[in-house]
């Protein structure tokens, strides 16, 4: 899984030129935004790495006491400009810092808020816990061998599961290429922190009149995907159970999905934070997404009853038989060539993520 996750975000962040006309509504993200969403509540959304790697958005909170940030980001030198930006929002200290899930891209920088705010302390859930200390180290480590990777599949002319690179991802790799040594450097800078508080199913703080309140609500993108939530502002931050515009759909939990955002959907909130991308007013986008899941766990578990020998890749296939995928397409990425290119692979990475759950887990 982990394979096609890092290679799904190469695939992800593919024709930089364009970029500049998509930002707003893009799967790439190339400028640094702080956007207020009420006083005291600010989301800050990163630009990608130098090598396209993308970074999650950062979520941060203050009280008349305390300070809570949701996600680290990716770069630590992207975490450091983050605390310089809260240090002019606030002079308290950053006292809580919760990750959403495990993926590297939302807390590669716990060591920068360590280092920065010495009292600090990281709650995550106990899968997340579990994920990060047992995976992330390694996964770090792993990041130089893109390098090869990336270079021979630019030789070979061919991906991992050896499909012919499309123009547009061997542009990607090429640019990805360019700047990865950027990247290995600031990954050498990455120190591992550990998870102070963990938790399973909520943790309540006050943080000096502003109450918060740390669920889980089911699994999805993760098997411990956390919510931050504000019961007074209907504010929730949501991790990648929500990536915008394009959902992430490689792995994870997809039968369990639409359940876990249903419950999101129920908190009736004003404001929805996703993992990636723009702040969300309505429940319109997240009611999207629990219907192409509702309608491809249907379909799995329709074509995987009573047949044990379908094979995951014939699965895909009658999947683009039976499934309207052009028009899915279209709800999520309308025109626009790069969201509609990553749509089509996040769809493929949802056919198997749940044909997995629904056969092998
Ligand atoms: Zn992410």
């Amino acid at each position: 899984m982990r394979n096609k996750l890092l290679l799904f975000w190469q695939i992800s962040a593919f024709i930089v030129l364009a970029v500049s006309i998509l930002s707003a509504q893009s799967v790439t993200s190339k400028e640094r935004k702080t956007t207020k969403v009420t006083e005291g509540v600010y989301v800050i959304t990163h630009r990608d790495a130098p090598d396209t790697f993308p970074q999650g958005n950062t979520i941060v909170i203050i009280g008349d006491k305390d300070v809570l940030v949701v996600d680290s980001c990716l770069l630590p030198s992207s975490a450091k400009e983050d605390i310089a930006q809260i240090k002019q929002w606030t002079d308290k200290p950053v006292k809580y810092l919760v990750n959403t899930h495990w993926h590297f891209d939302h807390n590669n920088g716990n060591g920068t808020y360590a280092a920065a705010f010495p009292n600090l302390t990281i709650i995550a859930h106990a899968e997340t816990q579990r994920m990060i200390e047992n995976y992330n180290p390694m996964a770090i480590s792993n990041y130089p061998t893109r390098r090869e990777r990336f270079k021979k599949m630019l030789e070979s002319g061919k991906d991992n599961d050896g499909v012919p690179l499309s123009d547009a991802l061997r542009k990607d790799l090429e640019v990805s290429l360019v700047g990865l040594d950027e990247v290995v450097a600031e990954f050498q800078n990455i120190k591992l922190t550990p998870i102070n508080i963990s938790f399973t199913e909520d943790l309540n703080l006050n943080l000096g009149n502003r109450e918060v309140q740390i669920k889980f609500l089911g699994r999805g993108n993760t098997a411990g995907d956390t919510i931050v939530y504000l019961p007074k502002e209907k504010i929730a931050s949501v991790g990648d159970l929500m990536v915008h515009p394009v959902p992430y759909f490689f792995g994870g939990f997809p039968l369990e999905l639409p359940a876990t955002l249903q419950k999101v959907g129920l908190l009736n909130l004003q404001s929805i934070i996703p993992g990636h991308g723009e702040i969300l007013h309505n429940n319109n986008y997240l009611n999207q997404i629990i219907a192409l899941v509702t309608e491809v766990n249907s379909f799995i578990k329709k074509e995987t009853t009573g047949n044990p020998n379908l094979k995951i890749e014939d699965a895909a296939k009658i999947a683009r038989q039976k499934i309207d995928v052009p028009a899915w397409r279209k709800k999520f990425a309308g025109d626009n060539q790069e969201n509609g290119d990553y749509f089509e692979e996040t769809f493929d990475g949802l056919i198997k993520s749940a044909f997995k759950q629904a056969v092998i887990r």
